[in-house]
């Protein structure tokens, strides 16, 4: 397993390891995806913002910007207790 961020919200998200581990693991062990789209841009995102990109077309990288644009990054303060900074 190993961890990146997602290039939307940027909080850290756990993701497999590689194709064998995409296919070992249950899909809740991974908490995001490189998405490629169709104009060949490559996003990683977590399955939150995943869900939140339009559904009714191809999402494009100007789709994942706007999104951005409208999520702010995740603060983490609140959880500080669970942190090791
Ligand atoms: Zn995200």
């Amino acid at each position: 397993m190993a961890t990146e961020s997602c290039d939307v919200c940027e909080r850290s998200v756990r993701i497999a390891g590689g194709i064998g581990d995409l296919w070992n693991f249950a899909f809740e062990s991974t908490q995001g995806m490189t998405l490629e789209l169709t104009d060949d841009s490559e996003f990683f995102l977590c399955f939150d913002c995943m869900e939140r990109l339009p559904d009714d077309h191809e999402p494009t990288a100007d789709d994942v910007a706007a999104l951005r644009e409208r999520t702010d990054p995740v603060e983490e303060d609140g959880n500080d207790f669970w942190h090791w900074k």
